[in-house]
């Protein structure tokens, strides 16, 4: 257990009556979920049989739905997407042919009957034909290369609404029904789906049948389906059999991954009181094709670098990645596949729970790792975007596929998390964990909303957790808390107040929220009444600020007041400035969470122009000695960002990284080039930071030593440790010459992984050189690597290249050609991306223009929200560069000879 120096005090707290009103969502009813498919038929199970040609990349396939028709219809309307419905047939007690009309724009197929049936149950079947893309998007195939030429395997990705592409079917998710699915693929494959192989048997040609046994009721968007020449890991925990999946040749790369996942299989049947309901586990690594993971109930896909560790050549980050993703998608096993959100508008739940489930096993089982921290400054990016106008609440009203897709955003998944979160520590622990039990329990094979969830973790609590989460999950944005306190007969009287926290919003509707607040006072007081709220976890009271202004006696007038202890809160923090001085003076004694947090509110207020960015450099010069990572990587980032802004400008940028380097330099001193022995993973990540900065801000020493290092590498690859290839790459790719940028091309073109694959490409794209830019563009549109890595290098050229012009030329003059390539998740965010290096307002509006009369409507949303941020860089750079050049000026002054 940590030792924290600042404990908790309270006197006593006063606390106004909470009259905020809460919007609050209904509890799950099946009539009322929204959606476009009626629910007068309804399915109940479907045997599926496809055949997919692996040549024409097409498929043969029938589905036998058995349904209940809830009250009489004259058609059965479900959804369908790029499928040739063949034949169509009802079975009554008697065949009843029907008439299939497939509408492509609503993705919907209607079947209309001769004469009106009455309820009950019926089997129905459909022939159909439909394609196999390389887009991740229903089933699609996988070219990669192996030693004896390139192979092809299958796989999908239904989520959000592409199971509709392999087979129709009813594919919103509270359409909960069993599959039995059956493939028909070559001998040589291993196939895989949900659930366990129940029969094989030989075709003629080299075939076989492969049926795999029945799911329980789930939504359709958890199928999957994968085959190819593959090869296993195995391994049983408390009775589910787990596979680490992958292809030939790459198994050893899999025992991370089955150790994690058996440790973290154990410890979610444990923290959900639930065990895991399936008799499988496999967790299957794609090489390309799609670049996420996703959580099909018991056959879980992922791009290869999200699943596969070599400890040779993988980095202390790809380790963590690894073990995060694994316990997100496991997370989702219970969280969205045993109890599944009745409609898109609740992502969140889904992918908030899985993101904080999957930092408490990662907390768990390498508390080593900081998760807390990671947590901090993930939350610190959201809060900064959910402050601008172009944010949205957590559940937002989904009306279609685009949407849906559209849906799976920072707000869902780290606002979400972080939410959840604070009302951990608020509600306590064990608490928590007592509502999400008995949430699983009560709606296990069920659909639930938000509000399913409130009720569960308020009976738990016997707190008004409805009304609390309605302001964070229905409104959005986030609040500021101001923090002022008074001197009265010796006692200090600390008052807080809330308003909405905006940046570049000042007409942003006035909003409050009710806000858990976590205080700690000063350890002259230790051992006094700690309070009913005090949380063991948070070392902290807790107070709720509903709308009036709330106040908290401390006992001594000295003491320090720090609010958003354990920076566990969604909420920026603004003091009276002498409490605030006093707290800058004492900041060493504060907790490294709590110091990281101060540093978070003092950057926030400048974004938001409400406090100045001398303050902000002030504080992290007072931070120089400081061995944090998380501290030092929020200073990074800003660094960085000065420096992007910093552009064009050849005088002053030069000034300003010198001043940069000056501040970083003494981090690479403390931690060297070479790890040491027993080090902490944070400074091998920290090294790795401080490297590749140094080396982009033109540090010569850290040039010319990542030269050196990059020479051996190409004569011995191990000389340069898994970690330190990254910025080494990174660095000699930037300042690469022809004949540089041609040998990393050809080790990017020779890589066998995914990681190491993105690792020369990444370098490539950094490029500073424009001729070398140019054929990084080319790249994009080529063969040579997987199309959906191809298309990024695109936005990497204009970020990490600084040739944002050249790349939005490029982009002008292939737009189809580069869509074409994008999967759907990314298509609306494809062209803001790329604009996303831009930091003026011109090119803000240029791109809502843009996308407004080139693209569809769908994408205006996150056209608008990078412009806003481009908005916000071109305010900085008008507003604060000034001030920091005057700053980084001055510090240069004493060392000017006259
Ligand atoms: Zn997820």
């Amino acid at each position: 257990m940590r030792i924290f120096r600042w404990l908790p005090v309270l006197v006593c707290f006063v606390l106004t009556a909470v009259v905020l009103p809460a919007i609050a969502e209904a509890p799950f009813s099946f009539e009322s979920t929204p959606g476009k498919l009626p629910k007068s038929v309804v399915p109940r199970h479907y045997a599926i049989r496809i055949e997919p040609d692996l040549e024409k990349f097409t498929t043969r396939g029938t589905v036998v739905v058995d349904i209940e028709v809830r009250k009489p219809v004259r058609e059965i309307v479900l959804n369908a997407l790029n499928l040739e419905i063949t034949s169509a047939t009802l079975f009554t007690g008697k065949e009843m042919a029907l008439k299939p009309t497939l509408n492509k724009e609503q993705q919907i197929l209607t079947l209309g009957l001769p004469n009106e049936i009455s309820a009950g149950k019926y089997k129905l079947k459909l022939e159909f034909a439909g394609e196999i893309g390389e887009k991740a998007e229903g089933l699609f195939y996988v070219k990669y290369a192996t030693e004896t030429g390139k192979k092809v395997m299958l796989g999908t990705q239904m989520e959000p609404t592409d199971a509709r592409r392999m087979f129709p079917c009813w594919d919103e998710p509270v359409f909960r029904a069993s599959f039995e699915m059956t493939v028909v693929v070559p001998e040589k494959h291993l196939a895989i789906s949900n659930m366990p192989v129940e029969k094989e048997r030989k075709l003629s040609n080299g075939m076989k049948e492969v049926k795999f046994g029945r799911t329980p009721p789930m939504a359709s968007y958890l199928v999957v389906l994968v085959s190819g020449e593959l090869e296993a890991l195995k391994g049983t925990t408390e009775g589910v059999d787990i596979r680490i999946i992958t292809t030939e040749g790459k198994k050893e790369q899999g025992h991370y991954a089955l150790e994690s996942v058996q440790n973290i299989l154990a410890y979610y049947n444990q923290y959900f009181g639930i065990k895991y309901p399936l008799p499988k586990l496999d967790l299957i690594a794609v090489p390309g094709g799609f670049q996420g993971a996703m959580e099909n109930w018991g056959g879980i896909t992922y791009n290869e670098r999200l699943l596969l560790f070599d400890p040779k050549a993988s980095s202390a980050e790809t380790k963590q990645r690894v073990f995060s993703v694994v316990a997100h998608e496991m997370a989702h096993q219970w969280f969205g596949n045993l109890v599944t959100t009745a409609w898109w508008d609740n992502l969140w739940l889904n992918e908030g729970f899985a993101s904080w489930m999957a930092s408490k096993a990662t907390d768990h089982f390498n508390p080593e790792w900081q998760v807390s921290l990671a947590a901090s400054l993930d939350k610190a990016g959201v809060m900064s975007d959910d402050a601008r106008s172009a944010t949205h609440p957590i559940q937002k009203a989904v009306k279609n596929e685009s949407e849906a897709n559209d849906a799976f955003d920072q707000i869902t998944y780290r606002k979400g998390q972080a939410f959840l979160r604070m009302l951990e520590n608020y509600l306590g622990e064990e608490t928590f964990r007592a509502g999400i039990h008995s949430y699983l329990s009560k709606h296990r094979f069920s659909n639930t909303t938000t509000a399913d969830l409130w009720e569960a973790l308020g009976k738990a609590s016997h707190k008004p957790v409805q009304a609390i989460a309605a302001g964070w999950t229905e409104q959005p944005g986030l609040p500021l808390v101001k923090v002022k306190t008074e001197c009265i007969d010796g006692k200090q009287l600390v008052v807080l107040e809330q308003e909405r926290f905006t940046v570049r919003d000042p007409n942003a509707k006035p909003l409050e929220w009710r806000i858990p607040i976590a205080l700690i006072g000063s350890v002259a007081n230790a051992g006094l009444s700690r309070g009913e709220h005090s949380n063991v976890a948070a070392k902290s009271v807790y107070t709720l600020l509903g709308e009036s202004r709330g106040t908290v006696y401390f006992t001594n007038c000295n003491q320090i007041v720090k609010a958003n202890a354990g920076n566990a809160g969604y909420y920026r923090v603004v003091y009276q400035p002498e409490l605030f001085q006093r707290l800058v003076q004492h900041i060493h004694e504060l907790p490294e969470i709590d110091r990281l947090d101060l540093l978070q509110d003092s950057w926030g207020m400048v974004e938001a122009n409400r406090g100045s960015v001398e303050s902000y450099l002030t504080l992290v010069e007072s931070l120089r000695n400081e061995k944090s990572w998380a501290i030092w990587s929020q200073v990074l980032s800003v660094l960085e960002l000065f420096d992007n802004l910093e552009q064009g400008r050849t005088e002053q940028r030069a000034a300003f990284e010198q001043y940069a380097c000056t501040l970083i330099q003494p981090q690479l001193a403390r931690l060297g080039w070479e790890a040491k022995a027993g080090e902490t993973i944070t400074d091998t990540l920290l090294r790795s930071r401080v490297i590749s900065l140094l080396g982009q801000f033109g540090d010569k020493g850290v040039m010319s030593e990542a030269r050196l290092r990059y020479g051996k590498f190409l004569t011995n690859p191990e000389s340069l440790s898994a970690d330190l290839r990254p910025p080494v790459l990174r660095i000699v790719g930037r300042y690469s010459d022809k004949k540089t940028y041609d040998e990393i091309h050809e080790l990017a073109r020779k890589a066998k992984g995914t990681e190491e694959r993105q690792l020369y490409y990444r370098a490539l794209a950094g490029a500073l050189d424009v001729e070398l830019a140019r054929e990084n563009l080319a790249i994009s549109l080529t063969n040579e690597t997987v199309p959906q890595e191809a298309t990024r290098m695109v936005g990497e050229v204009a970020t990490f290249g600084e040739h944002g012009e050249l790349a939005w030329q490029f982009t002008q003059e292939h737009l189809q050609d580069l869509l074409k390539r994008v999967e759907a998740f990314r298509r609306n965010g494809y062209v803001p991306s790329i604009m996303g290096a831009f930091s003026d307002n011109g090119r803000a509006d240029e791109l809502v223009q843009y996308v407004t009369a080139h693209l569809s409507m769908d994408g205006l949303t996150k056209a608008k929200e990078v412009a806003e941020t481009i908005r916000l860089k071109a305010d900085l750079k008008d507003r604060e560069l000034p001030r920091v050049d005057q700053w980084v000026n001055r510090r240069a002054e004493p060392t000017k000879i006259p």
